[in-house]
């Protein structure tokens, strides 16, 4: 760094911005499909209108379907006796999306055996959901935010299956396909963003494609009960299990980890987030407290860090007005008690102590239901 000089420029004292017009125009015009039912029906009614105004925001329309092709490259028996696959699947043609599927030895006999584990930024994508802690780089992301909750999912008898979102691990794009600790803890999701968006196509619409094309192929392969399967994720992967299960009815039970925030405060105020977060028009329709409210009846948990500072300036609060508007849509239909909002000490970072009381939970909400 050379010294700083300030002689080369003309100084500015004042500033004219517009981001706190933009402020005002999302609290006066935005949310204007958010939950205000007060019936079942009425929900119901919501709930089909807001699932497709999203499809729409997010171009699921512009993505291609293709027939539902898979390879399996590997397959090793790693701790505790789990099989580890790594398959591919084409998603859309001339798209393929590496998956490693964890499979305990004794696979739980309950109604949802099967999970995906999406992961988020700064992880290289399936590698640390895995828990492929040999590689060192890997192991210090997963010591950093306890990113191995694919592994923990499969310890506690799920089949697990742990895909490379769109611009992670595998399918980094040629901004970040280099070997070096950076670019692969790092992701292109920013590059694609820009390259999609023009095209009616987003990040979040991608992703959300593909965790559908997985569920295709995880009752495709007929190995396990799965008329519904279940999701979670932490950061960006509560992201796409937000987005997954509002889109798509076969996830049955939801865990969303420091993915659950008011959008004004996070993703407008704090505006520094990847590129990814963002779908064009969005805010004006729903927040995110609205999308998740589209999961009922699936359980759902909702994991938050006191001090992430994701939240934004108001912490806690900005999540808890979330969390009432999703309690909202539950209780409308007798189901709050499916809704479990943990809390947990600390910045944005995974807790998986959370993971096998709240399972109990939910599996016995589903046992004589399937
Ligand atoms: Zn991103």
């Amino acid at each position: 760094m050379g010294e700083i000089r300030v002689d080369r420029i003309e100084q500015i004292n004042t500033y004219y911005t517009c981001k706190e017009t933009l402020e005002r125009r999302m609290v006066m015009k935005g949310r204007k499909s958010g939950f205000r039912s007060e019936t079942k029906e009425a929900y119901q009614e919501w709930r089909t209108g807001l699932k497709q105004t999203l499809s729409d925001l997010i171009g699921l329309q512009n993505m291609t379907p293709c027939p539902l092709r898979a390879e399996t490259l590997e397959k090793v028996v790693i701790e505790d006796g789990i099989t580890r696959e790594k398959v591919i699947i084409e998603v859309e043609e001339d798209v393929w999306m590496p998956v490693y599927i964890l499979i305990p030895e004794k696979v739980n006999e309950v109604p949802i055996p099967c999970f995906m584990a999406a992961p988020g930024h700064l992880g290289a994508g399936k590698y640390s959901v895995a828990g492929r802690r040999e590689i060192p780089a890997v192991r210090d992301a997963i010591e950093r935010f306890h990113y191995d909750y694919g592994l923990q999912m499969a310890k506690l008898g799920y089949v697990t299956f742990c895909p490379d979102c769109r611009g992670f691990g595998e399918r980094r794009e040629a901004a970040l396909q280099q070997d070096t600790e950076n670019a692969f803890l790092n992701s292109t999701c920013f590059h694609l963003a820009h390259m999609a968006e023009p095209l009616g196509q987003t990040v979040i619409g991608m992703c959300t494609w593909d965790l559908m094309r997985l569920i295709d192929y995880i009752q495709a392969r007929g190995e396990w009960k799965c008329e519904k399967v279940g999701c979670l994720g932490f950061s960006g992967g509560g992201m796409q299990t937000l987005w997954a299960g509002a889109m798509d009815d076969r996830i049955g039970i939801s865990i969303i980890s420091g993915y659950m925030y008011g959008y004004r405060d996070s993703l407008l105020t704090l505006n520094g987030n990847c590129s990814c977060n963002y779908v064009p028009g969005l805010w004006m329709h729903a927040d995110m407290g609205d999308i998740a409210a589209l999961h009922a009846p699936a359980p759902m948990l909702i994991q938050s860090c006191r001090e992430d500072d994701l939240a934004g300036h108001s912490g806690l609060q900005n999540v808890i007005e979330q969390l009432e508007i999703i309690r909202s849509a539950y209780r409308l239909q007798g189901l709050e008690d499916r809704i479990v909002h943990d809390v947990r000490p600390g910045g944005h970072c995974f807790h998986p102590e959370c993971l096998a009381p709240f399972l109990a939970h939910a599996q016995k909400v589903y046992e004589g239901e399937l």
